[in-house]
């Protein structure tokens, strides 16, 4: 579905992404694993068009999207759950989501959206016309995917959904990011809880300073000796 192939981004003079390869097949899981600073991040950037590579290619079902505006690789179908969840903290609830539904036109099927969220968030039902600043970080989480779920993508990126989560919220997070992957949607998650975001993905890939240096099957992973002892504190 997403192939990336030899992809570079710079800030500046700083090199933030190393020729990165990665691919993601239909109705995968595949996690992102990395420290603090390791790319991540700029990765899901590069990838939504939100920063624009200085080498290498992206291909969205075979079709390049590598120098696409943001707004035109949403309508193809690729939606980003941003880390620190960026509600609009004055807006209600159905609000925010309404933002996650602007590119589409058909109010029968962003009917259909809204309810799809709700099922999935049934306290966002509840909470619906209040402030999203006033939600808790947990809800707020919520919002940021549901309004991500919004432009019904294909391939849905998810970065830090479980950051500052107390550790019951960071299970129904990562259950909900199941749940969404089996009604039909591919996932790129990005986390630093390893543990968890490969308890739930098909793969992996590790990035460290801007480089892929490990790749695998989930299970594999898990019980890497690498993994284990960078990323899982064993
Ligand atoms: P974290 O888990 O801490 O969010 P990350 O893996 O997502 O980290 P990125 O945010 O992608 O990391 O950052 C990768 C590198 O690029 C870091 O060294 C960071 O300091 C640098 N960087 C990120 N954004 C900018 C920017 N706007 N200007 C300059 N450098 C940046």
């Amino acid at each position: 579905m997403l192939k990336i192939s030899d992809l570079s981004t710079f800030y500046g003079n700083i090199q933030a992404l190393r020729g990165i390869d990665l691919e993601i097949k239909q109705g995968e899981v595949v996690a992102l694993i990395g420290s603090n600073g390791a790319g991540k991040t700029t990765l899901l950037k590069t990838i939504t068009g939100l920063i624009k590579p200085k080498t290498g290619t992206i291909l969205l079902e075979d079709k390049e999207i590598t120098k696409m505006e943001a707004s035109d690789i949403v309508k193809l179908g690729i939606s980003l759950s941003p880390e620190g969840r960026q509600v609009f903290p004055k807006m209600t609830v159905v609000e925010n989501l309404e933002i996650g539904a602007f590119i589409r036109k058909d109010s029968k099927e962003i009917r259909e959206s809204f309810e799809r969220v709700y099922q999935l968030f049934p306290r966002l039902y509840e909470r619906k016309n209040q402030e999203a600043g006033t939600l808790s970080g947990g809800e707020q989480q919520m919002v940021a995917i549901g309004r991500a779920l919004m432009s019904k993508p294909k391939l849905l990126l998810l970065d830090e959904p479980s950051l500052g989560l107390a550790p019951m919220l960071v299970e129904m997070i990562f259950e909900l990011v199941k749940e969404i992957n089996l009604q039909g949607t591919t996932i790129l998650l990005i986390e630093q809880n390893a543990r968890m975001a490969l308890m739930v993905a098909d793969r992996g890939y590790v990035i460290e300073t801007g480089k892929i240096v490990l790749q695998d099957s989930a299970d594999q992973l898990l019980v890497s000796d690498e993994v284990r002892k960078a990323y899982l504190g064993e």
